[in-house]
């Protein structure tokens, strides 16, 4: 379980200057209190460093550097200079790729081959796609019936300072997901980082910094939620909150949020159903549904972790899978024939391991892994549990790990059963359908209750594409065009031309 690759000393030279700062109005500051905190290599269980510790009084000094700067400088950036500064702060994170991928391997645990081909090139796709949208936001002229000289037009402005509140499960790149739209259309920004994961956001501080934003348009600082987190859900001049997190910490945020009726924005848990039809093209459906649960260790909000397959081809699938599955390198992710890494934390390994014990109480069978390994670093391996049953607690709740709950289904011709149990869950953020039969794959497209249908694909992400929950898995879409909604406010204009 060791590292293989030698570090990027871009990385050491940012590991060596602990504790890490906050960003707060250009500058890298250390917190109000003076408190840090140590962020763990998953890996190993090691301290990898310390960063300074968040709370209101750190939030109250970025709210006035976000007002500053909107009453100042960034209101007079055009679109088009925010969009180069975009573009800028992208081209500084293609330089860093290599720094910024070995960072999160670092903090994260996941395999640094995965976050060289996904984590970073998506993050830096993103602030290309949203650079491009700073120059194309445009309100309308409206033709009304209140008289024929009445001239009514509508703009697209702002919403002003905004919170945005992130997990640990691919820290730049949701960072990147919450920064993009927001910066676009003119806002400025209060990010908290997760307590797990802080290190990439302050590097991507040091790359804005780089880029030349002014002053304040983004300040980034690291704590724990219920003090730093909830100063920004509670402070009452911040006007939108943006979370990704539990379905749990959701409820609070909108509940804190209500104080000043924030616009909320809430991407939260899943329990994502992957079907399998036994026209399916196996040669595809097998390695989906297995990087549909087993990608970034299953701690993927989207992972298809309740798994319905044809009874007709259960035992195939299972089998195949199986002896996948328990083939998997599992290691450090320092180390480049590694294809899975240990979970975040010590929280995630006990939480994790505790649903293992119930799959095993409630009497599923594992069919590989089941039990987590022994220390150091917080390993579970790859498990499959085949003779599950929809009440068991590993079928209903989000395990956000590497695990995944098999069963079958056995109605081909009427799809109703399956899309029936398929939807027989409060979450709603995504699932998978695989068969080679079209209009079967649309059908059941249709049908599922969830943000995000694949058809013969999993996991499969895009800029361009929105990104959300039904139900308890969220409300607003990120990415595309549709974020824009997030971040802006529509005013209409009358003028009376009489
Ligand atoms: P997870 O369960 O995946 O760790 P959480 O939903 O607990 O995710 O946390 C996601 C983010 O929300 C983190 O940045 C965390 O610090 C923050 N957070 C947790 N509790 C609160 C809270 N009460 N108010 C605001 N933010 C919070």
């Amino acid at each position: 379980q060791t590292a293989n690759i030698s570090l990027d000393p871009r990385v050491e030279a940012f590991l060596a200057g602990g504790p890490k700062k906050l960003f707060i109005g250009g500058e890298f500051v250390a917190s109000a209190s003076g408190k840090t905190f140590e962020t763990i290599d998953p890996a190993t269980g090691k301290a990898i460093t310390s960063v300074y510790e968040a709370d209101a009084e750190d939030v109250e000094l970025a709210v006035q550097a976000a007002e500053k700067t909107l009453a100042g400088a960034w209101a007079k950036v055009t679109p088009s200079e925010r969009g180069r500064l975009l573009w800028k702060l992208a081209d500084l994170m293609e330089e860093h790729a290599e720094a910024l991928a070995q960072l999160e391997t670092i903090d994260n645990g996941k395999p640094v081959t995965h976050a060289r081909v996904a984590d970073i090139p998506l993050a830096i796709d993103h602030f290309r796609y949203y650079a491009g949208w700073s120059t194309k936001l445009a309100g309308e002229v409206i033709n009304n019936s209140a008289g024929p000289n009445m001239l009514t037009y509508t703009r697209r402005e702002p919403v002003g300072v905004v919170g945005q509140i992130i997990p640990w499960n691919f820290p730049l790149l949701l960072a990147a997901w919450k920064l993009g739209a927001a910066l676009a259309t003119g806002n400025a920004v209060i990010l908290k980082s997760a307590e797990q994961t802080p290190l990439t956001a302050i590097y991507l501080a040091e790359l804005i910094q780089q880029a030349g934003f002014p002053e304040g348009v983004v300040n980034i600082i690291t704590g724990f939620g219920p003090t730093a987190g909830a100063a920004i859900t509670n402070h009452p001049r911040i006007r939108k909150v943006a979370f990704t997190g539990s379905t749990e910490v959701g409820k609070l945020i909108m509940q804190q949020a209500a104080g000043n009726l924030k616009r909320v924005s809430l991407e939260l848990g899943g329990k994502s159903p992957n079907i399998i039809f036994p026209d399916a093209d196996f040669s595809k459906a097998i390695p989906g549904a297995l990087m549909g649960i087993f990608f970034n260790q299953g701690q993927v909000c989207c992972a298809g972790s309740r798994l319905f397959v044809h009874k007709k081809v259960y035992d195939n699938v299972l089998a195949d899978m199986t002896s996948f599955a328990s083939k998997m390198k599992q290691g450090n992710g320092l180390d480049e024939s590694t294809e899975i890494g240990p979970l975040v934390s010590s929280e995630q390994f006990a939480r994790v391991s505790g649903y293992l014990q119930k799959g095993h109480e409630e009497g599923a069978t594992s069919l590989t892994g089941g039990a987590p390994l022994d220390g150091p670093g917080y390993f579970v391996p790859p498990t499959i549990f085949a003779d599950v049953n929809e009440r068991m607690t590993i079928a209903r709740e989000e395990i956000f790990g590497p695990v995944v709950a098999a069963m079958p289904f056995d109605d081909e011709a009427q799809i109703a059963d399956v899309i029936r149990r398929a939807n027989d869950t409060e979450y709603g953020l995504a699932a998978g359908v695989w068969t080679t039969d079209l209009r079967k794959a649309h059908k059941v497209a249709h049908a599922l209750e969830a943000g995000t249908v694949w058809v013969n694909c999993y996991n499969a992400l895009d800029a361009a594409v929105p990104f959300g929950g039904y139900k308890q898995s969220g409300y607003g879409r990120e990415m595309g065009s549709y974020a824009l909604d997030l971040y802006t406010q529509v005013k209409a204009v009358w003028v009376n031309l009489d």
